[in-house]
Order: structure tokens, then C-alpha cells, then sequence
């Protein structure tokens, strides 16, 4: 039986079982379709003990980070996103050209790059060299490796340690949260500052985000959870802000427990409190989300063989990871699906992982009309909607797969 990765504690409690799914960034090109192609369980667990909610790792982290298809600055919302945090973070702390700001999993450089421009001195840390290389072309110091407590030994003696270290989606791609966690205290000064950013795991069970679950993201918290694992670590959580990215997330403030300049604020007990009274610390909680996937997979497919019954073509936006695991699990290949588009250059003329549907830049939906856009990053739909408006010139519609089918 598999233990939990935080706690050690035996994993006895299915939260979804996805089936068989192919790793959700391997994008084949039309070599590879001719080939045979690895599926693993997509089996989720929860932990009884800590809650912790969970996949196996079946994959070596190097086979997966070394050469990865994500590049952040393809979004222009996760841009923004950013811009502001930075501007935010750089009022509140007051931090200026003598502090050191490292973020981990730092990708191509896309939020470190407005901290070199307010002139304060960075590092990332970015497993994928592909991507690290990115971000170095940019000008943004960056090292690739994976993050842990051995590299954060590493980066302190190299002059590194951090008055800011930020983690944006980073956490769910740890393999092993008690050595990165450690590496964090290890890495961050005595008054300094961690800030993390998470999909918040009430909002997946709140609103069917099962898609975004995949190999590649092996942890789910709940900020519960998370201050657990952190206080495991000599690390006090002291404020957290719910945002709106992917899906609804979190952003956790850390700090050492020892540092009481920042008292814990009423913010991070109320959301404490909440998840207590919504169950997320019993079982019972975890046990209906089963039913609630099934219901969800029913529904967009009764959507798509009606649409297909009266003869209308649908295409997909978008090839994120989360697609992935909603084509697969819910079996939608091209009997469905013409094609999908991505403004990622990386991804054209590749197929999506295990559903093989083509990839084309945008510019393909003008071409062909469509009737349905399925848009598959529908935590980015507005934006979506917005740059894809010409498709009303023909009487295209969007549809939204979750939390419900919907027609826009
Ligand atoms: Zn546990």
C-alpha cells in the first residue's frame, strides 16, 4: 500500500480513481503516434492522518522536468498576475537592491523579470533546463536544479539565502514535500518572507476541478494541510489571500516560527475555521467526490454526442495539462474533437497525449468555422473569450466543461 508523502501514514482512502492516463505535458509528435505509448494509474488518494490529498509518483522527476512543454509567458492573465504580485510584495516587505529575492520553479522567467526591473537581485531555480535556458536568455539569473534541502545548502554558501523566496504552483509538483519544505527553512533568512501559491483543494471538491489532477501534480492541500506541513518544518503560516487563479487558489505567507514581527492574522484563523467546519479535516468530506466526477463525465459527454447527432463540428482551445486529463479520462479523441489550437509554438503540429488530437495554432479556428470551441484551460475562459471573439461573425459558440457544461 503506498503511504502518504508527508505524514508516512498507509493510503487506504480513494479519493478519485481517473484510470489509465498518459503523462499529461507528452506531446507527441506524428513519429511517435505510430508507437507504443505509457499509461499510468491516475489513482488518488487521501490521507487519513493529515489529509494530504495525493497521487503516486510513477515517474522520476528528472524524466518529467528536464525537458517541459509549460512556458508562463504564453498567458497574458498569468502575466499580470505576476506584475501585480511582485508590486504588491515589494510594497509590503519594502524590499529594494539590497535584499534577495529566489523563487523556485521559476519557469522562463516570467514573474522574476519585474523584480530585475525594479532593480532588485534574483534567482531562480527551475528543474527543466529547456525553460531555465529560457528565462537566463531574458536576463533573469536562473540555476537548474531540482529544489530541496541539498540545493538550498548549496545556495546559502553561494550567497543566496532569501529574503523572499515566492512558489507559484510549484508545491503540487514536489515529489518530496518534507525535504523541500526543509530546504525552504534552510534557505530563508531568519526574518525573511515565503510566499506559495496553490490550488486551493476545496475549490477542486467544491467545483469538480478533477481535471486538474494529472501525474505531474503529485500533492493537493488544503491550507490545513499545508500548515501542517509547514509547522513540521519550524515554519508558522501567518497569512493567507484566496485568489482566482486556476481555478481558486491560495497564497500562503510564511515565516520562521521563531520571527514574531508578523503576528498571525485574522485572515489565516478564519480560513482555518472554514475548512474545519466544511470537513476537510474528517474523511467524510473526500467520500461523495467520486459520484460528483462520474456526473460531470456523463454531462459534457450527453453535450457533445447531441452536438455531433445534429451535425456540428467542435474543435478545442487550448492543450494545458489539465486537457489532457479530461480527454482521457473522459475518452474524447477525434470522433469528437476536429482539433485543438494552443498559442504555445512548442505544441503545433504535435498530438495531445493518449487522445491524439492535433494541434494548430489559433489561426486555425478562423479557417474552418467551427460551431463549438470546447475551451479546455477554462480557469483562463474570459480572456479566452475575449481574444476569440470573432468567432460570433459565424455564430460559434464557446462551451465551458467545468465545474458544469456550459454553453457561452
Ligand atoms: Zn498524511
Amino acid at each position: 500500500m503506498p503511504t502518504c508523502r508527508f505524514c508516512q501514514t498507509d493510503l487506504a482512502h480513494t479519493l478519485i480513481d481517473l484510470g489509465m492516463s498518459p503523462l499529461c505535458e507528452s506531446f507527441l509528435s506524428r513519429e511517435q503516434l505510430n508507437q507504443m505509448e505509457p499509461f499510468y494509474p491516475l489513482h488518488v488518494y487521501v490521507c487519513a492522518r493529515c489529509f494530504l490529498v495525493q497521487v503516486e509518483q510513477y515517474v522520476a522527476p528528472d524524466h518529467i522536468f528536464t525537458e517541459y512543454a509549460y512556458f508562463s509567458s504564453y498567458s497574458d492573465s498569468w502575466l499580470r498576475h505576476a506584475s501585480a504580485y511582485v508590486d504588491m510584495i515589494t510594497a509590503r516587505l519594502g524590499l529594494g537592491p539590497r535584499h534577495h529575492v529566489v523563487e523556485l520553479g521559476s519557469n522562463d522567467g516570467y514573474l522574476l523579470q519585474y523584480f530585475v526591473k525594479k532593480g532588485i537581485p534574483v534567482l531562480g531555480v527551475e528543474p527543466a533546463r529547456n525553460v531555465a535556458a529560457a528565462a537566463v536568455a531574458r536576463g533573469v539569473p536562473t540555476v537548474s536544479r531540482l529544489f530541496g534541502r541539498e540545493t538550498a545548502r548549496d545556495l546559502v554558501a553561494e550567497g543566496h539565502a532569501a529574503d523572499l523566496i515566492a512558489g507559484n504552483n510549484v508545491l503540487a509538483q514536489v515529489p518530496d514535500v518534507n525535504d523541500f519544505i526543509g530546504g525552504i527553512a534552510t534557505l530563508l533568512r531568519p526574518t525573511g518572507v515565503v510566499t506559495i501559491e496553490f490550488p486551493h483543494l476545496e475549490r477542486l471538491l467544491d467545483e469538480n476541478q478533477f481535471d486538474t489532477i494529472y501525474h505531474e501534480h503529485f500533492s493537493y492541500f488544503s491550507f490545513s494541510t499545508a500548515e501542517r506541513l509547514f509547522a513540521a518544518h519550524g515554519l508558522t503560516l501567518f497569512d493567507v489571500e484566496e485568489l482566482p487563479t486556476h481555478g481558486g487558489s491560495l497564497r500562503i505567507y510564511g515565516r520562521h516560527a521563531g520571527d514574531t514581527s508578523r503576528p498571525v492574522t485574522e485572515r489565516a484563523s478564519a480560513l482555518r475555521a472554514r475548512e474545519e467546519t466544511g470537513g476537510l479535516n474528517g474523511l467524510a468530506r473526500y467520500a461523495s467526490f467520486t459520484e460528483q466526477v462520474h456526473e460531470t463525465k456523463r454531462r459534457l459527454l450527453d453535450f457533445l454526442i447531441a452536438a455531433k447527432r445534429q451535425g456540428k463540428s467542435v474543435v478545442g482551445y487550448g492543450a494545458p495539462g489539465k486537457g489532457n486529463t479530461l480527454l482521457n479520462y473522459c475518452g474524447i479523441r477525434t470522433d469528437f474533437l476536429d482539433y485543438t489550437v494552443d498559442r504555445n509554438p512548442y505544441k503545433h503540429g504535435k498530438f495531445t497525449p493518449g487522445t491524439h488530437i492535433p494541434i494548430h495554432p489559433p489561426e486555425r479556428i478562423a479557417e474552418t468555422r467551427p460551431d463549438y470551441v470546447l475551451i479546455l484551460p477554462w480557469n483562463l475562459k474570459d480572456e479566452i473569450i475575449e481574444q476569440m471573439a470573432s468567432i460570433r461573425a459565424w455564430g460559434g459558440q464557446f462551451v465551458v466543461p467545468i465545474p458544469d457544461v456550459k454553453v457561452h
